[in-house]
Order: C-alpha cells, then sequence, then structure tokens
C-alpha cells in the first residue's frame, strides 16, 4: 500500500502514520517527491484493509494499493526519476551518463593503476574491477580478494574515481562495501536472495546486474528483494540474456532500456562488454544503448587485453576506448544528456 501525504503535511503527522504501520506489522519506506512525501507500507499482503484504516489519520491524503507486484520500484511509489548519490562529483539518473570503466579483474597495481589514469583521462566518471569473481569454471582464476579490494582503494586515492566491484557472497558482503562506492551483484547471483537481502542492509548504492535467463519483471522483483530491506539505492544494468544466438556471447536486450524506464524509476546502465563477448561490438552496442535512453554504461577496459585474467576478447584498449567516449558525447547530445 501506498500512503499518500497531503501537500505540506508536519512531520509528527508522518511520525504517528510511520509509527501506526510498524504497529501493523508492516516496514514503512518514507519516499521525498517534489511537493508532497508518500509512505510505502510493504509486508504481507494478506493485511491490506487493516492498513487502509490509516487513511483516517491526520495528514493522509490517501491510502492506494500498490498493483504491480514490484512495489517500491515501481512508477506507482514514485513517478520522478531516481537519482543516486554515488560520490560528491558523481550521481546517477540526472542529465549526465555515467560511465563505469576498467578491467573485469583487478590483477595487479601497475594493471589497476594504469587502467584508471586511462579511464579517467578518456572521461570515465566511475573505475570498475572485480576482485571477487564469480567464474563459470572453478578452475579459471578467482580474483585478488582483499589485495584487490585494497589496489582499487589505491587507485581511487590517486584519480578521485570512485569505484564498482562485484559482492558474490554474504559473507564477504561487509568487506567489500568498506572498500566499494557501489556494490555489483553479477548475473549469476542475481537471484541469490540471502545476498540481495544482505546488501539492502548496507548503506552503499548497489548494481543490480540482470540475470541470464531472466524476464524483466523477475529482474525488478530482485531490485525489491534489495529495496525493501531499506536500500532504495539500486542501478540496474543490462548485461544481455542467453538466447539460441551463438554469434555473440549473450544477446544485448537493448529494448529492456525503455521497458524498465517505463515501469521504474530507477536508473539504468546498460553493459555491452558482457553482452556482447566481443571488442568490435562494444562501441556500437554502447552507443546504441545511450540512444534508447540508458543512464550510463559499464565498458571493460584492459591495457593489454591478449594477457587479461578473464575477458580479454571484449575488453577495450585504452585507445579504442577513448575513441568511443567521443562518439558517446555525440549521441548523448542528440537524446539531451551530457557524459
Ligand atoms: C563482470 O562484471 O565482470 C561480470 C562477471 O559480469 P556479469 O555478472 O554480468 O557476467
Ligand atoms: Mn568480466
Amino acid at each position: 500500500m501506498i500512503i499518500v501525504m497531503k501537500a505540506g503535511a508536519a512531520k509528527k503527522d508522518r511520525d504517528e502514520v510511520i509509527r501506526r504501520i510498524k504497529e501493523l506489522g508492516y516496514k514503512p519506506h518514507v519516499i521525498h517527491g517534489t511537493t508532497r512525501d508518500v509512505i510505502g507500507a510493504v509486508g504481507d499482503e494478506r493485511g491490506k484493509l487493516v492498513l487502509q484504516s490509516i487513511e483516517s489519520m491526520h495528514g493522509v491524503e490517501s491510502v492506494v494499493p500498490i498493483l504491480k507486484p514490484y512495489k517500491l520500484a515501481s512508477k506507482e511509489v514514485k513517478v520522478e526519476p531516481s537519482v543516486i548519490r554515488i560520490s560528491d562529483a558523481v550521481s546517477i539518473g540526472g542529465t549526465e551518463i555515467i560511465v563505469m570503466a576498467g578491467p573485469c579483474s583487478v590483477e595487479g597495481e601497475e594493471q589497476i593503476i594504469e587502467t584508471a589514469k586511462a579511464v579517467k583521462a578518456a572521461g570515465a566518471q566511475v573505475l570498475r574491477g572485480g576482485a571477487f569473481k564469480p567464474r563459470t569454471s572453478p578452475y579459471s582464476f578467482q580474483g585478488l580478494e582483499e589485495e584487490g579490494l585494497k589496489l582499487l582503494a589505491k587507485a581511487r586515492e590517486i584519480t578521485g574515481l570512485p569505484i564498482v566491484t562485484e559482492v558474490v557472497n554474504p559473507e564477504t558482503a561487509d568487506l567489500v562495501a568498506e572498500y566499494s562506492d557501489i556494490l555489483q551483484i553479477g548475473a549469476r547471483n542475481a537471484q541469490n536472495f540471502a545476498l540481495l537481502k544482505k546488501v539492502g542492509q548496507l548503506k552503499r548504492p548497489v548494481l543490480l546486474k540482470r540475470g541470464m535467463s531472466m524476464t524483466i519483471q523477475e529482474f525488478l522483483m530482485s531490485a525489491e528483494y534489495v529495496m525493501s530491506e531499506g536500500n532504495q539505492a539500486v542501478i540496474l544494468c543490462e548485461r544481455g540474456i542467453r538466447t539460441f544466438e551463438t554469434a555473440t556471447r549473450n544477446t544485448l536486450d537493448l529494448s529492456a532500456i525503455p521497458v524498465l524506464k517505463q515501469m521504474t524509476h530507477l536508473p539504468v546502465i546498460a553493459d555491452p562488454s558482457h553482452g556482447t563477448g566481443n571488442y568490435h561490438y562494444v562501441a556500437p552496442m554502447a552507443l546504441a544503448a545511450v540512444a534508447a535512453g540508458a543512464d550510463g554504461l559499464m565498458i571493460e577496459v584492459h591495457p593489454d587485453p591478449e594477457r587479461a585474467s578473464s575477458d580479454g576478447p571484449q575488453s577495450l584498449k585504452p585507445k579504442k576506448f577513448e575513441a568511443l567516449m567521443v562518439k558517446l558525447r555525440l549521441v548523448a547530445e542528440s537524446v539531451d544528456r551530457t557524459v
């Protein structure tokens, strides 16, 4: 249910409503609007009628059901787009397109610092790099783990770029949150509900990737798991889905971008690197994603892709990344955005 407060309702009325929601066994989520606040009351759907009684409380305009199964993520709760703050200088969901770039895996100090400097010089606003890697094979490189996190923090110190890195299990989530500005949930963990709940309790924005075989509605339900724990700062990432096509690693579902934009207030980004699996296709799909309305991009960049520990074939060399950023500015401008 959504409790819509009257425009200009007093804080004490709002607090009283929150108290009552809790008393009835629901979780309140206050969403500040431009003219009025609304409070999402989420919990067991069977008790809807009892929530209806809140309508008679002071300062309350109306109590309306949220019809969509994804409640806090839906536009029913919040029509205006969510702008998520990542650092003092970087927010996502506004007019600026946010580019997160860097290697698939952090491999060593020189590699991550060199890449961080290069992507920053080209105009990226966030550094990506995996320290805990969710690999399909147990025999593949699993990441430098805490050492990798320390190297990312060092790269942030040198370049000023905030960092995004993956969290692979609830046990190491607090550790990753100590170092990282954004917590990435990978495609393979997109329905790991224990992990989603855990990051929902942490105070860091979450970059949630779409699972390989997830419908858009299932994707939003995963976002709902994070949000219903209290963390509203969720960034959705389309990274390609499994189809019958084998010419590309995945099929980047570009139409998911405008579809999600219609369904949710959350920012949506695209990852053409994992979406295609081949560096030749990364630039055209990155440009297309921005034209389709993406709020940002995640792009793998490596100084020496031939020797990369993971995902070399889909990684751009810094020069190619720089050339992409130049074209991206033109496409962004044509859809009234900046980079
Ligand atoms: C990654 O970003 O390096 C990654 C493993 O991505 P995905 O979860 O989309 O496969
Ligand atoms: Mn990768």
